[in-house]
């Protein structure tokens, strides 16, 4: 009998050992999850920081980015290549000048004289027979013109033309020199005019007053009339349509820092 109370005894106190062991065994799994759970917490939330200051960085470079092309705007649009003349706009007193001839007696500004060379010869190059029939004129000039046209609302009123500024040129067909008036909207069907409008963005010009733009220049169609304003700006201006009031206007639209 006290054999067998002895056993029992002993299979209790087995019993009693496995259950603490048993015990001991979960605790250390639940803790080793919880730590499991923490770890990956905390890790979780150094990346969610990471994240979050990358972004910030990124965000902060964006803006800079941004403040940086706005600037370049302001500082392009003061630049003598953009300058706007028109009715509305005189020409500035002080804006600095100097002409050179390209041929035949016309003059250009200097700064601009290169390009014009080398659009005229790449079209002769072609095959075709550009010619100059006005670029500079004197102040005195522009109110000759103005005087005996018949025509004041065509003809630009003394210093709020482009002529003046030395930065435009108007190029014919030589073979519309025989038309009486070539200046007509038939000058875009002839073959130089027709290259010339094509490429005249590659050599910084723009074709100044295009057609379905005279509500807002206020000049009439001008298949002529090419206008420097530099390669990039003119690539722009060109392969949007736009005029080049438009252009200034609107020119967070349009222009990408380079
Ligand atoms: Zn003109």
């Amino acid at each position: 009998m006290s054999k067998r109370r002895s056993k029992k005894k002993k299979n209790r106190g087995m019993l009693f050992l496995i259950l603490i062991l048993l015990v001991l065994v979960v605790m250390a799994a639940f803790f080793l999850m919880r730590k499991s759970a923490e770890n990956s917490r905390i890790r979780e939330e150094a990346r969610a920081a990471e994240e979050e200051a990358l972004q910030i960085e990124q965000e902060a470079e964006e803006e800079a980015n941004e403040q940086a092309r706005l600037d370049k705007i302001d500082e392009e649009k003061n630049q003598w290549y953009l300058i706007l003349v028109n009715n509305q706009n005189a020409m500035p007193d002080d804006f600095d000048i100097e002409t050179v001839e390209v041929e035949d007696g016309y003059y250009i500004d200097a700064r601009v004289n290169d390009a014009l060379q080398e659009m005229l010869a790449d079209c002769r190059e072609a095959g075709y027979s550009p010619r100059l029939i006005s670029t500079f004129r004197t102040r005195e000039t522009q109110q000759y013109l103005y005087d005996h046209t018949a025509n004041k609302a065509d003809t630009a009123v003394p210093g709020h033309s482009e002529h003046e500024c030395g930065l435009a040129a108007d190029i014919i067909d030589a073979d519309s020199l025989g038309w009486g008036d070539p200046l007509i909207d038939e000058q875009e069907d002839m073959p130089a005019q027709k290259w010339l409008m094509e490429h005249c963005q590659d050599y910084g010009f723009i074709l100044r007053y295009p057609k379905d733009k005279e509500d807002i220049t206020e000049i009439i169609y001008e298949p002529w009339h090419y206008r420097y304003v530099g390669k990039e700006h003119a690539a722009i201006i060109m392969q949007n349509g736009i005029c080049l009031e438009e252009y200034l206007e609107n020119m967070e639209d349009y222009y990408e820092a380079q």
